[in-house]
């Protein structure tokens, strides 16, 4: 096994040596835990055939392990001064692709082409948190077969992202990542696992894609749509939620109609229905819409 660059007396070598100043605008904190390493690869369920898309990869602490357990990994990072620490560290693996770019800004579906990639492919970020949801989200949008998805995350987004109906965590942001992979949290990540040391706790969640979506809207963006509104004042009733939404048109007689026909309470939240439910009732208020229309 060689060394490994996420070590902290390797990681202070090579930052030591190549007189590197960590870039705050891109949130550059990184992992120097090797057990944390070890549950990132795991969770990530790679093999031998396995094609890995890093984003963010820093120095290459993650990079390296990536590399040693799949057939090929793409790693795109944005900052030029990494690129020369980053070849040098990974010059003894042939099958990593080295891009510098905004992952934000690149043609990922031409890139996989490019490399004649045809499975599925493993995402694995650690990334600053602000961007680290709508990259997820365009993910999953962007019908790129994904096998799945192991991103470290700011511990309070991972929990909601894994919550369920009736928590204090559940929210739109739950039910959109839910509608398309299986979420579970697989590490608490304390401060001291990072160089430096980030002002937020972390955690990894792992979201594996689903080969078929768990509920079947007939008009998906409706649906979100219905769901960001139930969430948008959380501690209104559902119908209230619904019937006030701007851009919606819901009256409220018909809201309640949909809720009597699913056989739910009046005075239900948003915070208390499941996709599946969502999922019904956009259904049954899009119909109307429609029959209406
Ligand atoms: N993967 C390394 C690790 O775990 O130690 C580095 C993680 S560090 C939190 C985030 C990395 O993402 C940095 O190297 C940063 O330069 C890079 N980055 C930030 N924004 C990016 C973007 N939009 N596209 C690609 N890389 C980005």
């Amino acid at each position: 096994m060689k060394e490994r660059i996420a070590s902290p007396a390797k990681t202070i070598e090579i930052l030591q040596k190549t007189g590197f100043r960590f870039a705050k605008k891109y949130g550059q904190n990184f992992l120097i835990d090797l057990h944390v390493l070890d549950k990132i690869l795991k969770a990530a369920e790679i093999g031998p055939d396995s094609v890995c898309v890093e984003i963010g990869p820093g120095i290459g602490g993650l990079t390296q392990v990536l590399a040693e357990n799949a057939a090929h990994v793409i790693a795109v990072e944005i900052d030029g001064r990494l690129i020369p620490i980053l070849q040098e560290n990974l010059a003894d693996y042939p099958n990593i692709r080295l891009i510098q770019a905004d992952f934000l800004k690149l043609d990922l579906k031409k890139t996989l082409e490019e490399d004649n990639v045809t499975v599925p492919i493993h995402v694995i970020a650690n990334l600053p948190y602000y961007i680290t949801t709508p990259i997820i989200m365009d993910l999953f949008e962007s019908g790129i077969p994904l096998a799945n998805m192991t991103v470290m995350v700011q511990e309070e987004v991972a929990q909601r992202m894994q919550a369920g109906p009736g928590t204090k965590d559940y929210g739109a942001l739950s039910l959109a990542v839910q509608y398309y992979a299986e979420a579970e949290i697989v590490a608490y990540v304390p401060q001291n696992c990072f160089m430096p040391r980030p002002g937020v706790r972390s955690a990894v969640i792992r979201l594996r894609a689903y080969p078929e979506k768990p509920v079947q809207a007939k008009n998906e963006k409706f649906m979100f749509a219905v769901i960001r509104a139930a969430f948008g004042q959380r501690r209104k009733q559902l119908i209230n939620s619904l019937s006030g939404a701007e851009g919606l048109n819901i009256p409220k007689e018909k809201a309640q109609e949909a809720l009597q026909k699913m056989d739910l309470s009046p005075q239900i939240r948003g915070e208390a229905l499941t996709l599946k439910q969502f999922a019904d009732l956009a259904d049954l208020l899009y119909t109307e819409q429609q029959h209406d229309a």
